[in-house]
């Protein structure tokens, strides 16, 4: 799968995408990612990306000029669709992960999004009105900057994509699946048995799968 985000501080994603389970996706090519600089698309001075609000207000907003540019290299990068990360928009969630691995618009294509991170105020509504098809939130409150929001997407998104889940781990039996009803996975235990005076729940040390499956279920919520 194919991301391609578009930012105006492309340093913060260095970390992030070179540890871990992105870091081995990435080197075994099971995602691709892109990070492209807004301000480079910029044709004012000084890569300049913002100015102030038509109608007053606080805050700058971003200029529509150098995000459309961007976009439209963007699309000609990746097939996906272009995602404006927003307070505004729909809530991530487990479902709605799950389809965006799936995003592409034929079969032949590599799934992909774009994803485009707003600073200030946000971005000209008109980069939204010609080449935003969907505004998506990670949450009910408001962050810096769109940055965060798009690794919590490319995170979430990454692990419904085949093979980025070693085979020790699986996305089928987890919160919010299908597989537990859409519910809240079970408490976890391991090693000791025996931690400041609190032992493991006696049934999971039993080694009787039944009654263990039972037990699990029973703490689903
Ligand atoms: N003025 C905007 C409002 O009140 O809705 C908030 C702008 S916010 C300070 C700057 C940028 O952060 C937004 O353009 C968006 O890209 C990103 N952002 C903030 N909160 C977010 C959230 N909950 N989910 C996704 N992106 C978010």
């Amino acid at each position: 799968m194919r991301f391609d985000i578009l930012t105006i501080f492309p340093g913060m994603f260095d970390s992030y995408c070179n540890e871990s389970m992105v870091k081995r996706a990435r080197a075994k090519k099971i995602i691709d990612i892109h990070i492209h600089d807004i301000r480079k698309f910029s044709t004012e001075r000084h890569g300049k990306v913002d100015a102030i609000p038509y109608g007053g207000g606080p805050g700058m907003v971003m200029t529509p000029q150098p995000l459309y540019d961007a976009i439209m290299h963007a699309k000609t990068l990746n097939k996906g669709p272009v995602i404006y990360l927003s307070p505004r928009g729909k809530l991530l969630t487990h479902k709605k992960a799950q389809k965006l691995a799936q995003s592409k618009k034929n079969s032949k294509q590599k799934p992909g999004l774009i994803l485009v991170c707003g600073r200030y105020e946000g971005i000209d509504q008109r980069v939204i009105d010609l080449c935003v098809d969907e505004e998506l939130s990670i949450g009910k409150y408001v962050l810096t900057g769109g940055e965060l929001a798009a690794l919590v997407v490319l995170d979430a998104v990454s692990r419904f994509v085949p093979d980025f889940i070693g085979k020790h781990e699986s996305t089928v039996e987890e919160s919010y699946s299908e597989a537990l009803g859409g519910k809240k996975e079970y408490p976890h235990y391991t090693r000791p048995a025996l931690f400041m005076n609190l032992e493991v729940p006696e049934v999971l040390q039993s080694g009787h799968h039944a009654k263990i499956k039972e037990w699990r279920k029973n703490k689903l919520t």
